[in-house]
């Protein structure tokens, strides 16, 4: 919940296009550049706050940009913003489902405790991985889940996270599926990395798989989830350029799973997806760096609007 961080990789600052010849141009009728770079400040500095963060002419291009559509090539890159992309999930809801909890570490007895998943009992949640360096899967996790929402919420969305580490552990996975029911979801996307051998590298998505058992019943999300899944995996590989993955699956990163009470118990369409292996140090790279995570959440992104637009 404290998160406020930029929409764009941070080791990338972005400077408005708008903002650059003003200060240039101050800089030449001023002696001495430093002028200008405080009237770079005043106006903004690096404009992480987005459209935000205050009146100036740079926010007031970006409003006027939005929202007649009008403003962009209908072939370029949807801004971060949505400036180009218009509003295509306007009305749809989205629920985030951050996995694992960066606090579940010091909360052993309570995410050990069994809930019921429909085909038996599992643990209420888990640590979660990390990668060799110790970024663990739970940070991971809930920074895509902010891009994500960050990318879906410009294109109209209504995005709710399951958990913003702002609960000492959990949810719990019944509890995760529920709380996608509950929003009557038009999506769900649980994001995690894998913990598997190195070596072993790709990602991939989580399908549930056909249960009807306690109080489990896949019966109608198990064919539009597939849909969604696929249309996941297709934009996630276009987006990040990474493979699916060369150890499960069979080679097309679509795997089913009957074993996962997130799925189990979940009325809506949703999928897992896996994005990598933390535990492999090429794997690793691309999960800790900012810019891919920005190119994961893009592809998460994409194949949910190709989802929702049908
Ligand atoms: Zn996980």
């Amino acid at each position: 919940m404290s998160y406020a961080g930029p929409e764009f990789d941070p080791d990338r600052p972005r400077r408005s296009p708008l903002r650059r010849p003003v200060t240039v141009a101050l800089a030449a009728l001023v002696p001495g550049a430093l002028l200008g770079w405080l009237v770079f400040e005043a106006l903004g500095g690096s404009d992480d706050g987005g459209a935000a963060a205050g009146p100036g002419p740079a926010d007031s291009r970006s409003a006027s940009g939005t929202d007649d559509g009008r403003d962009g090539e209908p072939g370029t890159t949807p801004s971060p913003t949505g400036t180009t992309a218009g509003r295509p999930l306007a009305g749809r809801v989205v629920v985030v489902d951050p996995g694992h909890n960066p606090s579940n570490a010091r909360h052993t007895a309570e995410i050990n405790r069994k809930v019921d998943i429909g085909t038996g009992r599992k643990e209420c949640d888990t640590t979660g991985t990390a990668t060799n360096d110790g970024y663990a899967e739970a940070a991971f996790t809930l920074d895509v889940a902010h891009r994500l929402r960050d990318l879906l919420e410009a294109r109209g969305a209504t995005v709710k996270l399951t958990q913003d580490a702002d609960r000492p552990w959990g949810p719990c996975v019944d509890e995760r599926a529920r709380i996608g029911n509950a929003a009557k979801a038009d999506a769900v996307v649980s994001v995690h990395a894998d913990g598997a051998g190195a070596g072993q590298r790709g990602f991939h998505v989580i399908l549930p798989g056909a249960v009807d058992a306690g109080g489990a019943d896949t019966g109608p999300i198990v064919g539009p989830s597939r849909a969604l899944g696929t249309d996941i995996a297709r934009a996630f590989a276009a987006a990040t350029g990474t493979e699916p993955s060369n150890y499960v699956g069979d080679g097309d990163g679509i795997v089913t799973r009957t074993d996962l009470g997130g799925l189990n118990l979940s009325t809506v369409p949703k999928v897992f997806v896996e994005c990598g292996n933390m535990r492999d140090a090429k794997d690793a790279a691309l999960l800790t760096s900012g810019a891919w995570r920005q190119r994961a959440a893009q592809g998460l992104s994409d194949g949910i609007v190709e989802f929702l637009r049908g």
